[in-house]
């Protein structure tokens, strides 16, 4: 039995992994080991090109990451929310007080909001746009002053076309932060060093998937025939044509742009996160080094990250400049940056539209012996995730064993 997998990010990985035990395995890769949560290394250290953090209820990545000999660091981290070039945190009750866009009824109507999320059946509103949801529900003062904001940071241009049902979705498994800021993990020195022991022992083969026909009960990958094939990269990159006949919807992906900064000094005394709401050119600034120890890398590490699919298209020189200008306006002295990459990536997660439960891809297709395991994967909702990532490789990989009696 030969099986293919198609894309190296933690999906494929996950997958082939399990399948390696029963079968001849071979994984294609056309980028980066990794995908979107591989590493950028400075020589010192590695670094996630996009700020990566894990959570609580991340149950089945916390379980391979013991499984696999390595430790997750738990850090209560501090969040603020920018606009006017200022910088206001928002972690107690006291802070949140204080916050000046929003009037005290407006808080108390966000709270309750939050509370009772968790009691709601989200999937009623997938068919209502996130716009006239929070408008209907919560008002114009909370939707422009509150909403909007972190929505265009978070989807880009695309933000309107978002389902309510994905935000109320969202906002129910993000409620349970402790009263002094929220909890987030990480593994000690990156997730690179998951990728690392992950890939080991995997036959990975450095090629794009150009090709892949059905040729009898077999199928040709690149020219090489296979008994089955998981295909664990975005849907937009598989040929349409199979796309059809498996029965995948088409499904939009969103882009992200984010700067990757290596400096001498922060934008914050202490916030690891801040949404900012009045910018064109990024919409969260992620101090690492207020999160894990300064020590680790011996410099700071800011990411200014983006959804914008304008700047996507932008060089990146022209981008380092437009974002550490605009960095400026938050504090940061580029006298004190010592260094700065740009890292893009086109289909960076789909976009949760109206509809979008519908969507869904299961592993099964129409054709059989073909499978789709990723980011549209049932673990991948409200929010794909590395943990979403890796339940769905070992979900796939599950039905593919099942199917083939291994
Ligand atoms: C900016 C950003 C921040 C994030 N932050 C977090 C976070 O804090 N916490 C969290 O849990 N998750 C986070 N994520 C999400 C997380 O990284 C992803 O959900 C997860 O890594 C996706 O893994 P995947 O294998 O499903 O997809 P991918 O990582 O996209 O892997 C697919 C692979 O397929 C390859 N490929 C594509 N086409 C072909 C082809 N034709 N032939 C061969 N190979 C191909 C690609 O190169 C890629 O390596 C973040 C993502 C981004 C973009």
């Amino acid at each position: 039995m030969k099986i293919a997998v198609v894309g190296a990010g933690l999906t494929g990985m996950s997958c082939a992994r399990m399948l390696n035990e029963h079968a001849k395995v071979v994984l294609f890769e056309k980028g980066d080991v990794g995908g979107l949560a591989s590493s950028h290394c400075t020589g010192t250290y590695c670094i996630e090109k996009f700020y990566h953090h894990c959570f609580k209820s991340d149950d089945v990545l916390i379980d391979l990451v013991r499984d696999l000999g390595l430790r997750i660091v738990w850090r209560v981290v501090r969040i603020g929310y920018a606009f006017d070039g200022r910088i206001y945190p928002l972690n107690t009750p006291v802070e949140i007080l204080r916050y000046p866009q929003l009037s005290f009824v407006d808080k108390l109507k966000l709270a309750l909001f939050t509370l009772k999320s968790r009691r709601r059946n989200y999937s009623k509103e997938d068919d209502r746009s996130v716009v006239d949801g929070i408008r209907e529900e919560l008002g114009e003062n909370i939707l422009r002053k509150f909403f909007m904001p972190l929505l265009k940071a978070k989807f880009g241009e695309e933000f309107e076309r978002v389902s309510y049902a994905w935000l109320l979705a969202r906002v129910a498994i993000r409620s349970n932060r402790k009263l002094n800021g929220e909890e987030l993990g990480y593994v000690r020195r990156g997730f690179h060093e998951l990728v690392k022991i992950l890939a080991d022992g995997l036959e990975i083969r450095r090629e794009e998937v150009r090709r892949i026909e059905k040729v009898g009960g077999k199928f040709d990958v690149n020219g090489e025939r296979f008994d089955a094939v998981v295909y664990t990269a975005p849907i937009p990159t598989l040929d349409d044509r199979i796309r059809r006949e498996a029965g995948i919807p088409e499904i939009k992906y969103q882009s992200s742009v984010c700067a990757l900064i290596g400096a001498e000094e922060t934008i914050t005394e202490d916030i690891y996160w801040t949404n900012v709401a009045d910018s064109k050119i990024f919409g969260a600034i992620i101090e690492h080094t207020h999160f894990m120890p300064f020590e680790d890398y011996g410099e700071h590490i800011i990411y200014l990250a983006s959804y914008s699919k304008s700047l996507f298209e932008k060089r990146n020189d022209e981008l380092k400049k437009l974002y550490l200008k605009e960095a400026k306006r938050f504090g940061l002295d580029e006298s004190s940056v010592n260094w700065i990459e740009i890292f893009k990536a086109k289909y960076s997660g789909p976009v949760y539209e109206v509809g979008y439960l519908k969507k869904i891809t299961p592993y099964r297709t129409k054709i059989k012996g073909f499978y789709v395991a990723g980011m549209t994967s049932p673990p991948n909702y409200p929010e794909r995730s590395m943990n979403g990532s890796v339940k769905a490789g070992f979900e796939v990989a599950e039905a593919v064993k099942k199917d083939f009696g291994l």
